[in-house]
This record gives structure tokens, C-alpha cells and sequence, in this order.
């Protein structure tokens, strides 16, 4: 059986990307780098980086794919060749394409895509209510916690969730990181999670390591 060890989890903002990424980090036992999270880090870090990353986050644009290109680059050049997990990253047709010529120059190719499936209308609720602990990057769905439950760290409001900067998001979402999903697909390498208002993290879990064992399976 094929051992399912490089991953990529890509999805829509607030499609439970994170919290799905460190429960395949804890199971299949990864390294994980979310794009998203380095980048919030850079900025409160006020790096040359995080200053870049900046003008375009607060705009609710994506950052240009030779930024993060070098940031993942980077990050899998010291990384564990053998097993990983890739958190919100390719977002674009041209960074999956840059992806797959840095892996293939070293032999590797991905072995799963986890696609989060999710609606507008879920995301945009989701979006409204959501908090991130700035330590630890739990996130939880109430807009009042202060404290992270985790670790004790600060709670906040992502600066990207609310209504306008989410209209923005989602444009981009559906233009170009919905094309990279099509990219995959193609290569029969995605495995679709439908996330809906019903389901709790934990089911969505159950779901996916269900199907990943399925996948395993059917995979030589
Ligand atoms: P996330 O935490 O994954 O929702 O990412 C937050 C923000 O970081 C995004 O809205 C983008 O501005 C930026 N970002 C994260 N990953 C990427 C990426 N792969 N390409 C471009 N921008 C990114």
C-alpha cells in the first residue's frame, strides 16, 4: 500500500483549513507549514517579509505568488523530504505549477489533496463569529473569547474577517484558487471533504481520515 505522506489541504477562507491541517499533522504525524499563519507572523514580527506580505493582506489580496513561492520553497528545501502538509498553499494555477517543478526536480511528486468544499453563505457566518489565538493559532467559532482555551494566549479578529475584505476573498477564491482544485482533479489526486453548518470539526475529521484510508487502499 502507497503511504499517503505529502499533502496539500486547500480550500476556501475559514473552510476549517487549519483545523483540519493539525489534525493530519497529529495523525499521519507532519510537518505542517500554513501559509497563512507564517505570513500573520511576519507581520506582528514587522520583517522585511511581513511589511511585503502587508500591503496586500490588508487589502484582502492575495500576496504575489513569487512571495510565497520563495516562502514554501524555502520552508521544503529544510522540511522532511518524505512527509509534509502544505496548509493554504497553492492558491493559484501558477504557484501549483511552480510546486510541481521544485518537487519533480527532487524526485517527489504529492500524494493527496484534501479539497474543503464549502458554501458562500457558510463561510461568510463563519467569518463574522471566528477568533485566532495569536499564539497557537487555535481558532474557534465566538466572537467573545479572549483567552485561548490551548495554550492561555490572546484571542483576536483576524484584520481579513469582515464583510468587504470577505466579498474580496471569495472573488479571488473563486477565480483562482477554485481552478487549482480543476488542476488536481485532473491528476485524480483530490479527495473532497463537504463541509456544511450541520457538521462539526470532528466529523469532518471522521470523514477525512475515512477517505484518506480509502484512498490508501486504492492506491499502489
Ligand atoms: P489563510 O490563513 O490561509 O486564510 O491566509 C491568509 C492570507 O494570507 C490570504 O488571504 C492571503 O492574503 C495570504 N496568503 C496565504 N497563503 C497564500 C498563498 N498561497 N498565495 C497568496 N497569498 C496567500
Amino acid at each position: 500500500m502507497k503511504k499517503l505522506k505529502r499533502f496539500i489541504l486547500v480550500g476556501g477562507p475559514a473552510s476549517g483549513k487549519g483545523t483540519q491541517g493539525r489534525y493530519l499533522s497529529d495523525t499521519f504525524r507532519l510537518e505542517t507549514l500554513s501559509t497563512g499563519a507564517l505570513l500573520r507572523r511576519e507581520i506582528e514580527n514587522c520583517t522585511a517579509l511581513g511589511r511585503r506580505a502587508q500591503s496586500y493582506m490588508d487589502q484582502a489580496k492575495l500576496v504575489p505568488d513569487e512571495v510565497v513561492n520563495d516562502i514554501v520553497r524555502t520552508w521544503l528545501a529544510d522540511a522532511d523530504d518524505s512527509s509534509w502538509i502544505l496548509d493554504g498553499y497553492p492558491r493559484t494555477v501558477a504557484q501549483a505549477e511552480t510546486l510541481d517543478n521544485f518537487l519533480s526536480q527532487r524526485g517527489l511528486g504529492i500524494d493527496v489533496v484534501v479539497w474543503m468544499d464549502v458554501s458562500r453563505k457558510l463561510i461568510e457566518q463563519r467569518i463574522l463569529q471566528r477568533r485566532e489565538c495569536s499564539s497557537c493559532n487555535f481558532v474557534v467559532q465566538n466572537s467573545t473569547l479572549e483567552i485561548c482555551p490551548k495554550c492561555g494566549g490572546t484571542m483576536t479578529t483576524r484584520k481579513d474577517d469582515n464583510i468587504d475584505a470577505f466579498a474580496k476573498r471569495w472573488k479571488d477564491f473563486e477565480s483562482m484558487t477554485l481552478p487549482v482544485a480543476r488542476y488536481y482533479e485532473s491528476r485524480g489526486l483530490v479527495v473532497k471533504i463537504s463541509v456544511t453548518e450541520e457538521r462539526e470539526a470532528c466529523d469532518v475529521s471522521r470523514e477525512l481520515s475515512e477517505k484518506l484510508n480509502v484512498y490508501a487502499e486504492s492506491k499502489d
